[in-house]
Protein backbone atom coordinates (compact mmCIF):
# COMPACT_ATOMS: atom_id res chain seq x y z
CA UNK A 1 0.00 0.00 0.00
CA UNK A 2 3.00 2.41 -0.02
CA UNK A 3 3.14 5.32 -2.07
CA UNK A 4 4.64 4.85 -5.43
CA UNK A 5 7.19 7.53 -6.59
CA UNK A 6 7.13 8.58 -10.28
CA UNK A 7 9.61 6.83 -12.47
CA UNK A 8 10.68 7.15 -15.99
CA UNK A 9 8.62 5.35 -18.63
CA UNK A 10 9.90 1.86 -19.28
CA UNK A 11 9.34 1.59 -23.06
CA UNK A 12 10.46 5.14 -24.40
CA UNK A 13 12.70 5.68 -21.32
CA UNK A 14 11.63 9.37 -21.61
CA UNK A 15 11.17 10.93 -18.13
CA UNK A 16 7.92 11.74 -16.96
CA UNK A 17 6.96 15.34 -17.76
CA UNK A 18 7.75 17.56 -14.68
CA UNK A 19 4.31 18.80 -13.60
CA UNK A 20 4.07 19.58 -10.31
CA UNK A 21 3.14 16.26 -8.77
CA UNK A 22 0.54 15.88 -6.19
CA UNK A 23 2.56 13.40 -4.05
CA UNK A 24 0.52 11.46 -1.73
CA UNK A 25 -2.21 11.33 -4.40
CA UNK A 26 -0.57 10.43 -7.80
CA UNK A 27 -0.22 7.44 -10.04
CA UNK A 28 2.43 4.82 -9.41
CA UNK A 29 4.44 3.98 -12.31
CA UNK A 30 2.64 3.41 -15.52
CA UNK A 31 2.42 2.09 -18.94
CA UNK A 32 3.01 4.53 -21.82
CA UNK A 33 -0.04 5.52 -23.09
CA UNK A 34 -1.04 4.06 -26.85
CA UNK A 35 -2.48 7.87 -27.90
CA UNK A 36 -0.45 11.14 -27.74
CA UNK A 37 3.23 11.21 -25.76
CA UNK A 38 2.07 13.05 -22.27
CA UNK A 39 -1.84 12.54 -22.83
CA UNK A 40 -2.46 10.05 -19.85
CA UNK A 41 -0.23 12.29 -17.54
CA UNK A 42 -1.90 15.73 -18.60
CA UNK A 43 -5.37 13.86 -18.08
CA UNK A 44 -4.22 12.27 -14.53
CA UNK A 45 -2.85 15.55 -13.54
CA UNK A 46 -5.69 17.58 -13.68
CA UNK A 47 -7.66 14.79 -12.45
CA UNK A 48 -5.40 15.34 -9.60
CA UNK A 49 -5.94 18.71 -9.49
CA UNK A 50 -9.06 18.75 -9.12
CA UNK A 51 -9.11 16.65 -6.46
CA UNK A 52 -6.79 18.11 -4.43
CA UNK A 53 -8.83 21.38 -4.75
CA UNK A 54 -12.03 19.85 -3.61
CA UNK A 55 -10.19 17.90 -0.47
CA UNK A 56 -8.83 21.24 0.63
CA UNK A 57 -12.08 22.94 0.00
CA UNK A 58 -13.58 20.18 2.37
CA UNK A 59 -10.71 20.93 4.65
CA UNK A 60 -10.98 24.85 5.00
CA UNK A 61 -14.54 24.47 5.69
CA UNK A 62 -14.76 21.64 8.53
CA UNK A 63 -12.96 21.68 11.92
CA UNK A 64 -10.51 18.93 11.03
CA UNK A 65 -8.77 18.81 14.24
CA UNK A 66 -6.52 15.32 13.44
CA UNK A 67 -5.64 16.41 9.58
CA UNK A 68 -1.90 18.75 9.86
CA UNK A 69 -1.30 17.88 6.45
CA UNK A 70 -3.16 16.75 3.28
CA UNK A 71 -2.56 16.28 -0.33
CA UNK A 72 0.64 17.48 -1.86
CA UNK A 73 3.66 15.87 0.14
CA UNK A 74 4.35 12.24 0.10
CA UNK A 75 2.55 11.19 3.37
CA UNK A 76 -0.54 13.27 4.98
CA UNK A 77 0.34 14.07 8.96
CA UNK A 78 -2.61 13.07 11.29
CA UNK A 79 -2.67 13.78 14.51
CA UNK A 80 -4.50 12.10 17.31
CA UNK A 81 -5.33 13.77 21.02
CA UNK A 82 -4.28 13.01 24.40
CA UNK A 83 -5.05 9.37 25.10
CA UNK A 84 -6.53 8.12 21.96
CA UNK A 85 -5.16 5.04 19.57
CA UNK A 86 -5.35 4.88 15.87
CA UNK A 87 -8.66 2.96 14.27
CA UNK A 88 -8.17 1.89 10.70
CA UNK A 89 -9.76 0.03 8.17
CA UNK A 90 -9.58 -0.86 4.24
CA UNK A 91 -12.35 -1.61 2.30
CA UNK A 92 -12.44 -2.75 -1.24
CA UNK A 93 -15.68 -1.89 -3.68
CA UNK A 94 -15.24 -3.62 -7.16
CA UNK A 95 -17.41 -3.32 -10.24
CA UNK A 96 -19.55 -5.60 -10.72
CA UNK A 97 -19.33 -7.01 -6.98
CA UNK A 98 -20.03 -3.86 -4.89
CA UNK A 99 -21.22 -1.69 -7.28
CA UNK A 100 -22.83 -1.53 -10.87
CA UNK A 101 -22.28 1.16 -13.41
CA UNK A 102 -25.26 0.21 -15.34
CA UNK A 103 -27.29 0.66 -11.99
CA UNK A 104 -26.06 2.83 -9.80
CA UNK A 105 -25.33 6.62 -10.13
CA UNK A 106 -21.66 7.80 -9.81
CA UNK A 107 -23.15 10.15 -6.69
CA UNK A 108 -24.01 6.62 -4.89
CA UNK A 109 -21.13 4.82 -5.95
CA UNK A 110 -19.01 7.72 -4.24
CA UNK A 111 -20.87 7.92 -1.07
CA UNK A 112 -21.33 3.73 -0.65
CA UNK A 113 -17.71 3.71 -1.12
CA UNK A 114 -16.83 6.37 1.94
CA UNK A 115 -20.20 4.91 3.61
CA UNK A 116 -18.86 1.34 3.97
CA UNK A 117 -15.97 2.50 5.71
CA UNK A 118 -16.88 5.03 8.09
CA UNK A 119 -19.50 2.26 9.32
CA UNK A 120 -16.14 0.22 9.87
CA UNK A 121 -15.26 3.13 12.47
CA UNK A 122 -18.81 4.01 13.97
CA UNK A 123 -18.66 -0.18 15.03
CA UNK A 124 -15.61 0.65 16.82
CA UNK A 125 -16.64 3.86 18.15
CA UNK A 126 -14.22 6.00 16.97
CA UNK A 127 -14.00 9.40 15.17
CA UNK A 128 -13.42 9.78 11.96
CA UNK A 129 -9.57 11.61 11.31
CA UNK A 130 -8.76 11.26 7.81
CA UNK A 131 -9.67 9.29 4.58
CA UNK A 132 -7.82 7.68 1.90
CA UNK A 133 -8.86 6.67 -1.38
CA UNK A 134 -7.04 4.53 -4.22
CA UNK A 135 -9.24 5.09 -7.55
CA UNK A 136 -8.53 2.54 -10.84
CA UNK A 137 -10.94 3.55 -13.35
CA UNK A 138 -11.30 2.97 -17.19
CA UNK A 139 -10.47 5.87 -19.41
CA UNK A 140 -13.87 6.45 -20.28
CA UNK A 141 -15.18 6.94 -16.79
CA UNK A 142 -12.69 10.24 -16.56
CA UNK A 143 -13.86 11.58 -20.20
CA UNK A 144 -16.77 13.76 -20.51
CA UNK A 145 -19.22 13.16 -23.13
CA UNK A 146 -17.92 15.11 -25.79
CA UNK A 147 -14.78 13.14 -25.76
CA UNK A 148 -11.40 13.41 -25.09
CA UNK A 149 -10.38 16.50 -22.64
CA UNK A 150 -11.06 14.88 -19.26
CA UNK A 151 -11.66 17.43 -17.45
CA UNK A 152 -13.43 19.66 -16.64
CA UNK A 153 -16.78 18.49 -17.49
CA UNK A 154 -19.71 18.43 -14.71
CA UNK A 155 -21.28 15.65 -16.57
CA UNK A 156 -18.39 13.04 -16.04
CA UNK A 157 -18.49 10.07 -14.19
CA UNK A 158 -15.10 10.94 -12.31
CA UNK A 159 -16.93 14.60 -11.06
CA UNK A 160 -19.93 12.94 -10.29
CA UNK A 161 -18.21 9.98 -8.27
CA UNK A 162 -16.34 12.71 -6.18
CA UNK A 163 -19.74 15.20 -5.70
CA UNK A 164 -21.40 11.68 -3.67
CA UNK A 165 -17.88 11.07 -1.83
CA UNK A 166 -17.53 14.95 -0.84
CA UNK A 167 -20.84 15.68 0.73
CA UNK A 168 -20.40 12.13 2.76
CA UNK A 169 -17.03 13.42 3.59
CA UNK A 170 -18.44 16.55 4.14
CA UNK A 171 -21.17 15.60 6.18
CA UNK A 172 -19.13 13.73 8.69
CA UNK A 173 -15.65 15.82 8.40
CA UNK A 174 -13.75 13.59 7.23
CA UNK A 175 -11.30 14.75 4.92
CA UNK A 176 -9.39 13.64 1.78
CA UNK A 177 -5.89 13.31 2.71
CA UNK A 178 -4.53 10.94 0.14
CA UNK A 179 -4.68 8.37 -1.99
CA UNK A 180 -3.89 6.88 -5.61
CA UNK A 181 -5.38 7.07 -9.09
CA UNK A 182 -4.52 4.69 -12.34
CA UNK A 183 -6.31 3.66 -15.20
CA UNK A 184 -7.48 -0.14 -15.01
CA UNK A 185 -9.52 -2.06 -17.30
CA UNK A 186 -12.07 -2.53 -14.42
CA UNK A 187 -13.35 0.10 -11.85
CA UNK A 188 -11.92 -0.58 -8.28
CA UNK A 189 -12.19 1.97 -5.21
CA UNK A 190 -10.61 1.04 -2.28
CA UNK A 191 -11.06 3.26 0.77
CA UNK A 192 -8.66 3.56 3.74
CA UNK A 193 -10.42 5.18 7.02
CA UNK A 194 -8.25 6.60 9.44
CA UNK A 195 -10.00 6.79 12.87
CA UNK A 196 -9.13 7.66 16.54
CA UNK A 197 -10.66 6.41 19.93
CA UNK A 198 -9.69 7.05 23.64
CA UNK A 199 -7.53 3.91 24.70
CA UNK A 200 -9.68 1.34 26.36
CA UNK A 201 -13.35 2.56 25.07
CA UNK A 202 -13.05 0.92 21.13
CA UNK A 203 -16.36 -1.30 20.71
CA UNK A 204 -14.87 -4.84 19.94
CA UNK A 205 -16.99 -7.62 18.65
CA UNK A 206 -14.84 -10.40 21.46
CA UNK A 207 -16.54 -8.31 24.47
CA UNK A 208 -20.08 -9.92 24.26
CA UNK A 209 -20.84 -12.34 27.48
CA UNK A 210 -23.87 -14.46 28.19
CA UNK A 211 -27.04 -12.37 29.89
CA UNK A 212 -25.99 -9.50 27.02
CA UNK A 213 -29.06 -8.65 24.94
CA UNK A 214 -28.82 -7.52 21.89
CA UNK A 215 -29.44 -4.32 19.86
CA UNK A 216 -29.67 -3.07 16.78
CA UNK A 217 -29.99 0.83 15.32
CA UNK A 218 -32.08 1.87 12.59
CA UNK A 219 -33.97 -0.68 10.37
CA UNK A 220 -33.24 -3.68 8.44
CA UNK A 221 -33.71 -5.10 5.33
CA UNK A 222 -34.10 -1.66 3.50
CA UNK A 223 -30.74 -2.26 1.18
CA UNK A 224 -31.65 -5.70 0.07
CA UNK A 225 -35.31 -4.27 -0.86
CA UNK A 226 -33.75 -1.02 -2.68
CA UNK A 227 -31.60 -3.41 -4.61
CA UNK A 228 -34.43 -5.78 -5.53
CA UNK A 229 -36.05 -2.83 -6.76
CA UNK A 230 -33.49 -1.47 -8.21
CA UNK A 231 -32.73 -4.77 -10.44
CA UNK A 232 -36.37 -4.24 -11.58
CA UNK A 233 -36.15 -0.87 -12.58
CA UNK A 234 -32.78 -1.63 -14.37
CA UNK A 235 -33.87 -4.28 -16.31
CA UNK A 236 -37.48 -3.02 -17.17
CA UNK A 237 -38.39 -1.14 -20.79
CA UNK A 238 -35.39 1.63 -20.79
CA UNK A 239 -36.66 2.90 -24.16
CA UNK A 240 -32.94 2.12 -25.78
CA UNK A 241 -31.20 4.57 -22.75
CA UNK A 242 -28.08 3.38 -21.15
CA UNK A 243 -26.61 4.08 -17.60
CA UNK A 244 -28.29 3.80 -14.50
CA UNK A 245 -32.20 3.71 -14.51
CA UNK A 246 -34.30 7.43 -13.47
CA UNK A 247 -35.34 6.43 -9.77
CA UNK A 248 -39.59 7.59 -9.35
CA UNK A 249 -39.58 10.38 -6.97
CA UNK A 250 -42.08 7.60 -4.72
CA UNK A 251 -39.51 5.16 -4.69
CA UNK A 252 -36.63 7.48 -3.29
CA UNK A 253 -37.13 6.58 0.13
CA UNK A 254 -37.34 2.99 -0.60
CA UNK A 255 -34.43 2.99 -2.44
CA UNK A 256 -32.29 5.66 -0.27
CA UNK A 257 -30.75 3.09 2.42
CA UNK A 258 -29.14 1.34 -0.71
CA UNK A 259 -28.12 4.69 -2.58
CA UNK A 260 -26.70 6.41 -0.07
CA UNK A 261 -26.54 4.43 3.55
CA UNK A 262 -25.64 6.59 7.02
CA UNK A 263 -22.96 5.46 8.59
CA UNK A 264 -23.93 5.18 12.35
CA UNK A 265 -20.88 7.66 13.73
CA UNK A 266 -22.89 9.82 16.59
CA UNK A 267 -24.17 6.31 17.54
CA UNK A 268 -21.13 4.81 17.85
CA UNK A 269 -19.21 7.52 19.52
CA UNK A 270 -22.05 7.66 21.98
CA UNK A 271 -21.87 3.80 23.04
CA UNK A 272 -18.38 4.16 23.42
CA UNK A 273 -18.27 7.35 25.39
CA UNK A 274 -20.62 6.01 27.86
CA UNK A 275 -19.14 2.32 28.10
CA UNK A 276 -22.71 0.74 27.18
CA UNK A 277 -22.17 -1.77 24.28
CA UNK A 278 -20.18 -4.76 25.72
CA UNK A 279 -19.76 -5.30 21.85
CA UNK A 280 -20.27 -4.49 18.37
CA UNK A 281 -20.17 -4.62 14.71
CA UNK A 282 -21.73 -3.06 11.62
CA UNK A 283 -24.14 -4.67 9.44
CA UNK A 284 -22.20 -5.04 5.92
CA UNK A 285 -23.10 -8.82 4.71
CA UNK A 286 -26.38 -9.07 6.89
CA UNK A 287 -27.40 -9.70 10.54
CA UNK A 288 -27.52 -13.69 9.97
CA UNK A 289 -23.90 -13.37 9.12
CA UNK A 290 -22.52 -10.40 11.13
CA UNK A 291 -24.27 -11.88 14.19
CA UNK A 292 -22.32 -14.98 13.51
CA UNK A 293 -18.66 -12.62 13.58
CA UNK A 294 -19.88 -11.77 16.56
CA UNK A 295 -20.65 -14.48 18.10
CA UNK A 296 -17.35 -16.48 17.13
CA UNK A 297 -15.22 -13.56 18.58
CA UNK A 298 -17.02 -13.83 22.03
CA UNK A 299 -17.24 -17.41 22.22
CA UNK A 300 -20.82 -17.25 22.66
CA UNK A 301 -24.02 -17.68 21.08
CA UNK A 302 -27.21 -15.85 20.37
CA UNK A 303 -31.26 -15.81 19.96
CA UNK A 304 -32.92 -13.51 17.93
CA UNK A 305 -36.49 -12.63 18.14
CA UNK A 306 -38.19 -12.72 15.44
CA UNK A 307 -41.30 -10.78 16.24
CA UNK A 308 -39.01 -7.69 17.33
CA UNK A 309 -37.05 -7.43 14.48
CA UNK A 310 -37.49 -3.56 13.18
CA UNK A 311 -38.03 -4.87 9.12
CA UNK A 312 -37.55 -1.56 6.66
CA UNK A 313 -40.62 -0.96 5.49
CA UNK A 314 -41.00 -2.32 1.93
CA UNK A 315 -38.41 -5.17 2.96
CA UNK A 316 -39.60 -8.65 3.89
CA UNK A 317 -38.34 -10.94 6.79
CA UNK A 318 -35.50 -12.87 5.07
CA UNK A 319 -34.37 -8.89 3.84
CA UNK A 320 -33.82 -8.15 7.61
CA UNK A 321 -32.14 -11.27 8.48
CA UNK A 322 -30.11 -11.94 5.29
CA UNK A 323 -29.74 -9.23 3.10
CA UNK A 324 -26.66 -6.73 3.79
CA UNK A 325 -24.93 -3.28 2.91
CA UNK A 326 -27.60 -1.79 5.77
CA UNK A 327 -24.55 -0.08 7.48
CA UNK A 328 -26.42 -0.63 10.94
CA UNK A 329 -25.11 -0.87 14.05
CA UNK A 330 -25.78 -4.05 15.76
CA UNK A 331 -24.56 -4.62 19.28
CA UNK A 332 -24.90 -5.87 22.95
CA UNK A 333 -24.82 -4.78 26.66
CA UNK A 334 -25.24 -5.89 29.62
CA UNK A 335 -29.01 -6.44 31.11
CA UNK A 336 -28.21 -3.68 33.57
CA UNK A 337 -27.28 -1.08 31.38
CA UNK A 338 -29.86 1.43 30.30
CA UNK A 339 -29.48 1.34 26.59
CA UNK A 340 -32.48 4.56 24.97
CA UNK A 341 -34.79 3.72 22.80
CA UNK A 342 -33.01 6.60 20.45
CA UNK A 343 -29.39 7.44 20.16
CA UNK A 344 -28.31 10.69 18.42
CA UNK A 345 -31.89 10.80 16.54
CA UNK A 346 -32.05 7.17 15.15
CA UNK A 347 -33.95 4.16 16.87
CA UNK A 348 -32.52 1.24 19.10
CA UNK A 349 -34.19 -1.70 19.26
CA UNK A 350 -33.69 -4.45 21.42
CA UNK A 351 -33.73 -7.70 19.36
CA UNK A 352 -32.87 -10.63 21.34
CA UNK A 353 -30.21 -12.12 23.79
CA UNK A 354 -26.67 -13.53 24.36
CA UNK A 355 -26.79 -17.10 25.55
CA UNK A 356 -23.91 -19.43 26.54
CA UNK A 357 -22.26 -21.26 23.64
CA UNK A 358 -23.45 -25.10 23.67
CA UNK A 359 -22.25 -27.86 21.45
CA UNK A 360 -25.83 -29.22 20.92
CA UNK A 361 -27.91 -25.71 19.45
CA UNK A 362 -26.79 -23.84 16.88
CA UNK A 363 -24.64 -20.49 17.08
CA UNK A 364 -27.35 -17.96 16.49
CA UNK A 365 -30.93 -19.45 16.87
CA UNK A 366 -34.49 -17.46 15.35
CA UNK A 367 -36.91 -17.64 17.58
CA UNK A 368 -40.57 -17.28 16.13
CA UNK A 369 -44.28 -18.14 17.18
CA UNK A 370 -43.29 -21.65 15.64
CA UNK A 371 -40.62 -22.21 17.89
CA UNK A 372 -36.81 -21.95 17.54
CA UNK A 373 -34.60 -22.30 14.36
CA UNK A 374 -31.14 -22.21 13.71
CA UNK A 375 -30.48 -18.96 11.57
CA UNK A 376 -27.92 -19.81 9.16
CA UNK A 377 -25.63 -17.38 7.55
CA UNK A 378 -27.11 -16.73 4.17
CA UNK A 379 -25.63 -13.08 4.25
CA UNK A 380 -22.86 -11.66 1.73
CA UNK A 381 -19.83 -14.19 1.73
CA UNK A 382 -16.86 -13.66 -1.06
CA UNK A 383 -15.55 -16.90 -2.73
CA UNK A 384 -18.78 -19.01 -1.55
MG1 LIG B 1 -17.42 -3.98 9.53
Amino acid sequence: MASLEPRPFRRTGRPEPQYPILKNMHSGPKQPHAGKAGELALGEVALLKQIRARAAQLSRGTAHGGLRLGIGDDCALLRLGAGEVLAMTTDLSISGRHFRLDWQTPESIGHRTLARGLSDLAAMGARPVAAFLSLGLPKELVQNAKGREPWPSKKNWFDRFFNGFFALANAFQTPLAGGDLAESPMAVADVVLVGAVRRGKALLRSGARPGDLLYVTGTLGGAAAGLARLAELAGGDRKGRSGPPRIPAKLQSLLAPLLSPQPRIAQGLWLAQRGLASAAIDLSDGLSTDLAHLCAESAVAAEVDAAALPVHPGATLEQALHGGEDYELLFTSSPEARVPRRIAGVAVTRIGRVVRRRKDRPQVALVAAQGRQPLARHGWEHFS
